[in-house]
């Protein structure tokens, strides 16, 4: 009886201690977390996703949002969507392979494929499950990643998963990559990299990064979730624009940004779409897109190549080249770049959250971007612009921003 109650005893101790350890540990790595100004909290928007949004109550311009072309509350895409239930419900109910390809994945693929001007396409559930079931699906164990340094945190997370060696390159750095890839390129070696680099907002040098995958007979895959739909006369993305497009292997990209829907591509060779379909895991293994999220995507991918699409296009350049200019002669430490992603690095995350929360009393909402999305001491405002900006909008904000970074000694 006793050796029992004791063994009984003992196990609620070692229970109540390590779940009061568990609380403690909880506790103090939240404190270390807000201690350097690190702590991460959501900010709610009540309104559709639109140039102004309803954000904790108060009416004010949006200045963070990827929805470039302001698709994501286009009435196109809406009906399409609704249309979408109608016919066909809400869920696919199954993984691709098993009951979750509906006729709106095909058509979706045709119609990708068709855009980017490549053999075949392959639908991924979002950007971050394309990056990290692709990756593995084409290197592992043996195999070499090359990878810009400033590449998006998802493909990271691929290359980890993959098992294969990550190599860094400096960002943008094509000598450095040369010099990296004679000395360590062996067995399958793919380049990665961002079209459009997500909190930086300049854009890869992708002829060269073609010449160097020649040279070593690697694989070149490029990330163009904010490329596409926004560069190159159609708006087919990073590759397009720097007059490429088969000689990269891998063109990824996403429909939750400039599409204004959700989910993500592949667009590939068809042998490299059926290499995909039996080895990416997280095409395998994962619900399929429902039919509303196809049917936005499809409607989005139509109107980027019509006129009004182009129309979109040029408004967003010229907002953004007024922006970008406006920031620029006042002062503030933009990096080099030409699209609609504008960051001013500040540094400090303590004090870009400041201008931020500053910003938003002002009616302006613009995230601060901290660690670990961005390296130590980089902090920044990372401002996007919309097509549905308009000029008096922007002018206004440039006063805004202006008066309070000279209140906090930015500019
Ligand atoms: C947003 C983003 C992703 C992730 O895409 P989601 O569809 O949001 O998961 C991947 N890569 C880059 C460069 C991104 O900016």
């Amino acid at each position: 009886m006793f050796f029992f109650g004791h063994i009984v005893n003992l196990d609620i101790i070692c229970r109540l201690t390590t779940g009061a350890d568990m609380n403690r540990t909880i506790q103090n790595e939240l404190e270390d977390i807000r201690s350097r100004g690190l702590l991460r909290s959501t900010r709610l928007v009540s309104s559709r996703q639109a140039a102004r949004v309803t954000c904790n109550d108060h009416d004010v311009l949006l200045l963070c949002s990827n929805n470039y072309l302001g698709l994501a509350d286009h009435p196109a895409l809406a009906a399409a969507s609704i249309e979408a239930i109608e016919q066909y419900g809400t869920s696919s109910g199954a993984s691709r392979l098993v009951s979750g390809t509906m006729e709106l994945h095909e058509r979706l693929e045709a119609a990708v494929a068709t855009f980017k001007k490549c053999e075949a396409a392959l639908v991924f559930n979002s950007g971050h499950a394309a990056n990290t079931g692709i990756i593995p699906a084409l290197v592992g164990r043996g195999d070499v990643v090359f990878s810009d340094r400033l590449n998006h945190a998802s493909i990271v997370d691929g290359i980890l998963l993959s098992g294969a060696r990550l190599v860094r390159y400096p960002h943008n750095d094509h000598q450095s990559l040369a010099l990296l890839m004679e000395k360590h390129a062996k067995g399958r070696s793919l380049i990665v990299s961002d079209g459009v680099f997500s909190m930086d907002g300049d854009i890869a040098p992708l002829a060269e990064l073609v010449q160097l995958k020649r040279r070593h007979g690697a694989l070149l895959m490029v990330d163009d979730a904010h490329g596409c739909g926004v560069l190159g006369r159609q708006g087919r993305g990073s590759a397009e624009l720097q007059g490429l497009g088969n000689d990269v292997d891998i063109q990824m990209g996403t429909f939750g940004k400039a599409l204004g829907s959700f989910g993500a591509y592949a667009a590939v060779t068809a042998e490299l779409r059926e290499l995909l379909i039996n080895r990416a895991r997280s095409f395998i293994f994962s619900t399929s897109l429902p039919p509303s999220v196809l049917a936005a995507s499809l409607a989005a991918v139509e109107l980027v190549q019509t006129s009004e699409g182009d129309g979109l296009r040029e408004q967003l350049r010229a907002n953004s080249t007024f922006f970008r200019n406006s920031l620029v002669d006042a002062g503030f430490k933009i990096p080099a770049g030409s699209t609609q992603i504008v960051p001013i690095v500040i540094g400090s995350a303590v004090t870009t959250m400041e201008f931020s929360d500053a910003l938003l009393a002002e009616g302006l909402f613009a995230q601060g971007i901290r660690p670990p999305t961005v390296p130590v001491g980089t902090s920044r405002l990372r401002f996007t612009l919309m097509a549905t900006h308009t000029l008096a909008d922007l002018a206004g904000a440039v006063e805004r921003i202006c008066h309070v970074g000279r209140s906090l000694g930015v500019v």
